[in-house]
C-alpha cells in the first residue's frame, strides 16, 4: 500500500507533467504568496490528508500537523513550539477566518494517551 522512494520521484514527474504545467496559471499566483482562509491542525497520520479529505487545492488551506493533532497549552506560549508557531503565523500573518482541529478514527497517538504502554 506504501510506495516506495522511486515510486515518489516519478509521482513528482507525474506532477508536473500533468498538473503543474497544466495549470500553471493557478501555480504562478501561488508562487506569489498565499492567502488561505482556513488553518487546519491535524494528525500525522498517513491516512488521513486534510486537502484530501476536504477537496481542497494548493493555498487553500494553512496546515500543521503533530501526533493526535496535539496543540501545547496556553502555558508554552513563546516556547519554541513549531505547532504554536504555525498557529501564531495563521492567526497573527495569514489572518485566518477559521481554526480546525481533525481528528480521525483508529488515532495512534490518542490510544498511546489513554493507554500509556508502562516500561
Ligand atoms: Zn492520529
Amino acid at each position: 500500500m506504501s510506495v516506495n522512494f522511486h515510486e515518489l520521484i516519478e509521482g513528482f514527474h507525474n506532477f508536473k507533467e500533468s498538473y503543474l504545467l497544466k495549470e500553471h496559471e493557478f501555480f504562478d499566483r501561488l508562487a506569489h504568496g498565499q492567502s488561505p482562509k482556513t488553518l487546519v491542525i491535524a494528525c500525522c497520520d498517513s491516512r488521513a490528508d486534510p486537502a484530501i479529505l476536504m477537496g481542497c487545492r494548493p493555498g487553500d488551506l494553512f496546515v500543521v500537523r503533530s501526533i493526535a493533532a496535539l496543540v501545547p497549552g496556553a502555558d508554552h506560549a513563546g516556547d519554541p513550539d513549531a505547532v504554536l508557531a504555525a498557529v501564531e503565523y495563521g492567526v497573527k500573518h495569514l489572518d485566518v477566518d477559521h481554526i480546525i482541529v481533525m481528528g480521525h478514527s483508529n488515532c495512534g497517538g490518542i490510544h498511546g494517551a489513554l493507554f500509556p504502554k508502562k516500561s
